[in-house]
């Protein structure tokens, strides 16, 4: 039978059903771009760890829309400590 390409368009003849692609060169790189695309997908809108504002983080690793609330949410945190520190009986 005779299939198109998936990744490249191109017509190529083959037994198996299954095939997608006319080479494993094909199959590769198509896998590798979706992996791509995939990754780019959980970075475009993520909501901000402190104001929940949706933001488009450039780091898989960014919980906060702008350094403004990563410092925000840094000093309540360290303020909450405070005041836990503050009930315990000396
Ligand atoms: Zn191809
Ligand atoms: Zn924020």
């Amino acid at each position: 039978m005779l299939r198109k390409c998936l990744y490249c368009g191109t017509d190529f003849e083959t037994s198996n059903v299954n095939r997608l692609f006319c080479t494993p060169y094909c199959a590769v790189v198509s896998n590798n771009e979706q992996i791509e695309i995939k990754k780019k997908r959980n970075l475009q809108s993520r909501k901000c760890s402190f104001c929940n504002k949706e933001f488009k983080p450039t780091n898989q690793k960014h919980i906060y829309c702008s350094i403004k609330c990563r410092v925000k949410s840094y000093r309540k945190r360290r303020k909450n400590n405070i005041q836990q520190g503050d009930k315990s009986p000396c």
